[in-house]
C-alpha cells in the first residue's frame, strides 16, 4: 500500500484537526528549504494526528498568481499560466516522491477559491473592513506600467540590504511598501521609476489591532513559538497600517466590481483565503458540501499553519484579521513557523542555485533519508545548517547501523533458528525484558506528545534513543550465542526484540514512513502502518515472518564531495 494514501479512516472520531501548509508560488521547483521549512514537519503531524484517531485534514495548493509567476513567464517569453501548470505539476511529483500526505493540494487558480476569494471581498467591502483609495505608486514610463512589489527592487529602508523587493525585504524579514525603497529601479527596463495615482483597495488593518491584540494575549497562545509570538507582538505594538489589497495587473483573482477590469486582488490577501476555500473544494469534492464546518465553525476543531517564518505576520496579522471581519470562523490554534535552514553553510554558489532541489534529489536517493536527516536538524528554533556529510553521516551510523541493523539482525536471527516463525516467550517476562517493552509503551506518550506539539526534533531523537535501548537489550542478551546453549532464553529475547520493534515501527512511522510501511510488513503485519491505533501492536508468537530485504542503502563517502560539487562548493 503506498504511503501516500495515509488519511483518516472515515469513521474517525476524533477531534477535528485542520492541516493548513504555505501555499507555494509556482514559479519554481521545490528546495529543501521547503521540505524542512513546512511540508515536512506538516505532514509527520498529519499523520501522527491520524493515528491517533483525529479527523485530519491537510490542505494546501500552488499560488498560481503574484508577481512571482508573472515575473518569470516575462523573462522566460510565456504565459503566467504555463508557468504556474508546469510548477503545479512539478509539486505534486514532489509530495509524491516524498510521501507527503496533503488529502488535497489544489491551486488559487480554480472557479471555487475566485467565488470564496469574491464573496469574502464583498463581505469586508460591505463591513467598512475594506475601503477604496488613491494610492500612489511606482510606475515605469519606458515600460508603460505600475510596478507592483517583485516588478520593483532597491535597497531596504530597514536593513539597507540592496536588492530588498518592492513588499518584503529577504534579508531582515520586514515587509515593506515600495515607496520606501531608496534608489528603486524598475525590473521591466532598469528605468527609475516615477510616482503616479491609482485607486485601490485597502484594508482596514488599523481597526484590528486591539482585537489581534486581545487573541494573541489568550493563555492558550502563551506556548506559541517565541519567535512567532514575539515578532507578532512587535508588529501590533508599532501599530499596523492599512494595507492596499489590488494592484494594477490583468493576472489574479479579478474585483467583483464594474470599473475595475485592470485589476485584480492581489496574492497576499487572496492566497490565504486558500486554507478555506481547499476546504470547501475538498468538501464538495468529497459529496458532503458542508462539511467544511467541521474544521471552520466548530470552535472544537484545532487548525495548526504550518509556514516559513516570512510569512508569519500574514498568519499571525492579516489572516486572523480577515477572519475576524468575515465572523463565525475559527482563528488559527497555532502557527508553529520553522525558521531557515542555511546549505553548508550558505557558502553554496548563488549562480548555480545553492540549493538541493528536491526533484534532483529525489532522482539520486530514497525520501526516507532526507526527512530523517531534515528532521533531525529541524529549524524550530533557529537557523540550522544542512550539510552532506551529516546527511551520510545520519544515514549510516543512524538509519543503517542502528535502527535498519536492529530489524534486519533481529529478523535474520528469528528466521533462521526458530523455523520462519515468531519464537514463543515465557509467560513471565525476566525483568529487563519487561522493561524494554515498557520503555516502548512509554515513548507513545512522550514522542507522541512531542509529534503533538510540533517538536519534531525531540520526537525523532527519542524514538531513537528507544532503538538504542532495543539494540543495547540484543547486544546484552546475545541470542546468536544463547540459541546454542539456552534455546528458551534465545526465544524470549526475540520475541521481546520483535515486539520492541513493532511498536518503535509505530513511533518512527510519521518521520519514516516508507521505510517502516516495509518493516511492517517484515513483520507479518497487513495494512498499513499504525492501522490499530498509536500503540505498539502485538505481534504473536508463531506468526510467520518473510524474507526481510534491507530497509536503507549504506551511502559512500564519496557522495559528500559529488553533493557539495553540484552545490557549487
Ligand atoms: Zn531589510
Amino acid at each position: 500500500m503506498s504511503p501516500n494514501t495515509s488519511v483518516s479512516p472515515p469513521n474517525a472520531s476524533g477531534q477535528a484537526i485542520l492541516v493548513a501548509v504555505g501555499w507555494p508560488y509556482a514559479n519554481n521547483h521545490l528546495h529543501a528549504g521547503h521540505l524542512a521549512g513546512a511540508y515536512l514537519p506538516a505532514d509527520i503531524f498529519a499523520r501522527y494526528q491520524r493515528m491517533r484517531g483525529n479527523r485530519v485534514l491537510m490542505v494546501s495548493g500552488s499560488d498560481s498568481h503574484g508577481t512571482p509567476v508573472t515575473v518569470r513567464a516575462e523573462q522566460e517569453g510565456t504565459t503566467p499560466e504555463d508557468v504556474f501548470q508546469r510548477y503545479h505539476q512539478s509539486f505534486l511529483d514532489t509530495f509524491k516522491g516524498f510521501g507527503i500526505s496533503f488529502d488535497l493540494f489544489t491551486s488559487t487558480d480554480t472557479a471555487n477559491h475566485i467565488e470564496v476569494t469574491q464573496q469574502l471581498f464583498l463581505q469586508m467591502l460591505e463591513q467598512g473592513d475594506l475601503y477604496e483609495a488613491d494610492q500612489e505608486l511606482l510606475f515605469d514610463s519606458i515600460a508603460g506600467r505600475f510596478l507592483p512589489d517583485r516588478y520593483v527592487e532597491g535597497i531596504c529602508p530597514k536593513c539597507s540590504f540592496d536588492g530588498a523587493r518592492g513588499d518584503q525585504c529577504d534579508n531582515c524579514g520586514s515587509t515593506l511598501d515600495a515607496l520606501d525603497l531608496i534608489n528603486p529601479r524598475s525590473k521591466l527596463s532598469d528605468a527609475t521609476p516615477e510616482r503616479r495615482k491609482s485607486r485601490h483597495f485597502f484594508l482596514r488593518l488599523t481597526a484590528f489591532t486591539e482585537r489581534l491584540m486581545k487573541w494573541i494575549e489568550q493563555p492558550e497562545h502563551r506556548d506559541w513559538r517565541p519567535h512567532v509570538r514575539n515578532f507578532t507582538l512587535g508588529m501590533l505594538r508599532e501599530g499596523l497600517i492599512d494595507r492596499s489589497i489590488t494592484r494594477d495587473i490583468t493576472w489574479g483573482v479579478p474585483i467583483p466590481l464594474e470599473g475595475y477590469e485592470s485589476k485584480r486582488i492581489y496574492v497576499w490577501f487572496e492566497a490565504v483565503i486558500g486554507y478555506l476555500s481547499a476546504t470547501k473544494e475538498w468538501a464538495a469534492t468529497s459529496g458532503n458540501p458542508d462539511g467544511w464546518k467541521a474544521w471552520w465553525t466548530d470552535p472544537a476543531a484545532r487548525t495548526v499553519y504550518f509556514i516559513g517564518k516570512d510569512n508569519v505576520p500574514f498568519h499571525t496579522v492579516i489572516w486572523p484579521a480577515m477572519l475576524m471581519s468575515a465572523g463565525g470562523l475559527n482563528l488559527p490554534s497555532d502557527v508553529p513557523a520553522n525558521q531557515y535552514v542555511t546549505m553548508s553553510g550558505s557558502k553554496a554558489s548563488k549562480s548555480r542555485g545553492g540549493v538541493v532541489w528536491l526533484p534532483d534529489y529525489l532522482e539520486r536517493y530514497d525520501p526516507d533519508p532526507f526527512r530523517y536527516a531534515l528532521t533531525a536538524s529541524m529549524p524550530e528554533t533557529n537557523d540550522t545548517d544542512f550539510t552532506w556529510a551529516d546527511y551520510v553521516r545520519r544515514n549510516n551510523d543512524e538509519l543503517v547501523a542502528r535502527w535498519g541493523n536492529l530489524v534486519n539482525r533481529v529478523l535474520t536471527i528469528t528466521r533462521r533458528n526458530f523455523d520462519g516463525r515468531v519464537p514463543r516467550a515465557p509467560s513471565t517476562l525476566s525483568p529487563e525484558s519487561q522493561a524494554l517493552l515498557d520503555r516502548v509503551d512509554g515513548a507513545f506518550d512522550t514522542v507522541g506528545g512531542d509529534y503533538d506539539r510540533v517538536q519534531m526534533r525531540r520526537a525523532l531523537a527519542g524514538a531513537i534513543e528507544v532503538a538504542g535501548a532495543a539494540n543495547q537489550y540484543l547486544d546484552a542478551r546475545a541470542p546468536w550465542q544463547a540459541v546454542k546453549t539456552d534455546r528458551d532464553h534465545a526465544a524470549e529475547t526475540l520475541y521481546v526484540a520483535i515486539n520492541a520493534i513493532s511498536g518503535l515501527i509505530t513511533i518512527l512511522n510519521p518521520v519514516l514512513p516508507f521505510t517502516t510501511q516495509k518493516a511492517w510488513e517484515y513483520l507479518g503485519h497487513e495494512g498499513k502502518v499504525g492501522i490499530a491505533g498509536w500503540r505498539r501492536t502485538p505481534v504473536l508468537a508463531g506468526t510467520v515472518l518473510p524474507e526481510p530485504g534491507p530497509l536503507y542503502r549504506k551511502l559512500d563517502d564519496s557522495v559528500v564531495a559529488e553533493e557539495e560539487a553540484r552545490l557549487g562548493l
